[in-house]
């Protein structure tokens, strides 16, 4: 059974952020603090930042703001791994002291006052709570045309998107030791989470502007996490090309039948147009085809190597103002 006042931590992923993040903290401490009082959350609840190797001032902003605010702790990802890495190092970190944990960009696009609806369902024995945006119109129209067309294509592909739910959701210990069973490296929280099943359920707000600083996923980065979700939860693609191969090999056959037929029985000419159509036609399927595969070999390739997804350089959430190098003196067993 769920503890009557569970120790929540919200994680937040940061990267130079230095431009928000005094307002977030500042905010999603007031929240902590209404929580806290209205006793629906224990007193000793969290804001875990994960700085994702920021390079502005933003680690000394935690840091400095962790002295201040006993809500506030931190966590320094020794070099920028992304996003979902950087949440999931959160995540991990989070899941030992905490009951349930709340993951949150740092620009508070999603509305932070349906935390109070996460907690509830959380106390209704749900153990993942989805945040879903009831409407994307803050979103520049490429941003919304693209995710759209992706989350249809992910569907088609049977692929179980939560619609219009990016990584803001509440999971419990449970659910967060099961994503701990998951060893992808690469790795599409929003894809693996439903996978877990257990006792999940949805709450709807809508999505704001970015409070202050810009966007940290440009077009490049966008396009090659949906190429990631993509390839990490599915084959069809490469069946496809096996279905088009098998097509084009069939209808090749017709054709070299009516060309023979028509060599025996009728004129032919010299044939350049068909020559240099199919050649651009074979050649550009080809290199598609090289290429899709290449992303799953790409994929392949990481997986096996299952390097660690993060590493950790500083602490404060586990091991207050000490760094992790230092703890242990070296050679001391040796003599
Ligand atoms: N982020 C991160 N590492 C990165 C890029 C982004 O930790 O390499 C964080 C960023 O600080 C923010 C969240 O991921 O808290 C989402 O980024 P952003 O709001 O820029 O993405 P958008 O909302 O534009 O998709
Ligand atoms: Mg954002």
């Amino acid at each position: 059974m769920n503890p009557a006042e569970p120790l929540l931590t919200i994680v937040i992923p940061c990267y130079n952020e230095e431009d928000v993040f005094l307002e977030t903290a500042r905010q999603l401490t007031a929240v902590l603090n209404d929580l806290a009082e209205e006793k629906l959350i224990s007193a000793s609840s969290k804001l875990l930042f994960v700085d994702d190797g920021s390079t502005d001032r933003t680690w000394s902003l935690i840091v400095m703001e962790s002295t201040k605010n006993q809500f506030v702790k931190g966590i320094k990802l020794a070099r920028n791994s992304g996003h979902q890495k950087a949440l999931l190092a959160g995540l991990d970190i989070a899941q030992q002291k905490s009951d349930c944990v709340i993951s949150i960009d740092a620009d508070l696009q999603d509305d932070i006052s349906v935390i109070r609806e996460f907690i509830e369902k959380y106390r209704e024995g749900y153990e993942i709570v989805y945040g879903v945006r009831r409407s994307r119109q803050t979103d520049t129209f490429f941003k919304r045309t693209s995710a759209v067309c992706f989350y249809r294509l992910m569907n088609r592909l049977g692929i179980p998107l939560i619609h219009n739910h990016a990584d803001y959701r509440l999971m419990n210990k449970r659910a967060l030791k099961e994503l701990s069973r998951f060893n992808e490296s690469n790795l599409f929280l929003r894809g693996i989470i439903p996978l877990i099943g257990f006792r999940s359920t949805k709450v709807f707000y809508d999505r704001k502007e970015r409070q202050a600083g810009e966007t940290k996923y440009p077009l490049k980065k966008m396009l090659s996490f949906a190429l990631h979700g993509l390839t990490s939860f599915s084959v069809a693609p490469i069946r496809f090309l096996t279905f088009v191969g098998i097509f084009l090999f069939l209808f090749s056959g017709i054709a070299g039948v009516y060309a023979l037929v028509q060599k025996i029985f009728g004129t032919t000419n010299a044939g350049w147009a068909s020559l240099i159509i199919s050649i651009w036609f074979l050649g550009g399927l080809q290199l598609i085809g090289i290429g899709i595969i290449g992303e799953y070999i790409g994929t392949i390739f990481t997986e096996v190597k299952s390097r660690p997804k993060y590493a950790i350089d500083i602490d404060l959430y586990t091991k207050p103002l000490r760094r992790h190098h230092q703890e242990k003196p070296r050679n001391k067993n040796l003599s």
